[in-house]
Formats: C-alpha cells, structure tokens, sequence
C-alpha cells in the first residue's frame, strides 16, 4: 500500500498555492520534456483532492497527446502534471516535489527514461527504473 500524507506547496511567488493528499512516494522522470521543462529531472508525486488558491493564475501547456503540463503564469513555477488521455489514468495528477512546503518523509522509488539521463548526473541509490520502451510498453506501446 502506498501510504498518503496531507501537504501544501505554493510556487515561487505566490500567487498560486495549494493544500491536497499526496503519495510519500516520489517519481523521477529524465525524459527530454521533462528535463527541458524543469531544467532537470522532473521529481513527482502523485496527489489527489488538489485544493487550490490562485487556481486563475495557472496555465497550462498540452505538452504531448496524452499530458498536459500547469505553472503559474506570473512567475513560470512548474506546478503539476496531469495526463490528458482517455482511460484509467485520465485526470491522474502529480505535483512538483518542489513545490512541497515540507518535503521530508518521501521516498524516491522510482525512475522513468532512465536510459534519456544524460550522464552528467546521477541520482544516488537503488529504486525501480523503466526506460522508454519499458515506459511505451506499459501504455500500449502507441504513439
Ligand atoms: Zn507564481
Ligand atoms: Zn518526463
């Protein structure tokens, strides 16, 4: 069982902030989008019952078919992912780990387009990995 935990997280300004349940477990995703849209890898935790303040200052970017990405418009802070697509996981949403106003008692476990890490870094310990094709078998291998 993944267990959950209350937070509250804002982005660099301000203006947008939020309160909701989140996973204890966080993801790493070092896909090209990713890494292009944070300036790293992407460090997630998947959270529900989302409460948010400011909810008029998100934008949100349609980033591939099946994810939209959200950041606040006033200062660019990257704030969620949520996948788009039809199906089971359609609405699921992850908050940006930095976002957190208390980030201890996560746990990294695991890592997404582990073979996309550039070699510059790596981040240290033993978890789960799944590279692309791993990533693209387990949504139907499609697009
Ligand atoms: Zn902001
Ligand atoms: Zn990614």
């Amino acid at each position: 069982m993944v267990s959950a935990m209350k937070g509250t997280g804002k982005c660099l300004c301000g203006a947008v902030s939020y309160s909701a349940e989140t996973s204890t477990e966080v993801s790493a995703c070092h896909c090209g989008m990713c890494r292009r849209w944070t300036g790293g890898p992407l460090l997630g935790i998947s959270a529900k019952e989302v409460d948010w303040s400011g909810e008029d200052k998100i934008r949100t970017y349609t980033s591939s078919p099946w994810a939209e990405r959200g950041f606040c418009s006033e200062c660019g802070t990257g704030l969620f992912y949520r996948i788009t697509a039809p199906g089971p996981a359609q609405g699921s949403l992850s908050l940006l780990f930095g976002t957190l106003e208390d980030q201890a008692g996560f746990e990294l476990v695991q890592e997404w387009f582990i073979d996309k890490k550039p070699d510059t870094y790596t981040l240290a310990g033993e978890r789960k990995t799944l590279t692309e094709a791993e990533v693209m078998a387990m949504f139907g291998g499609s697009d």
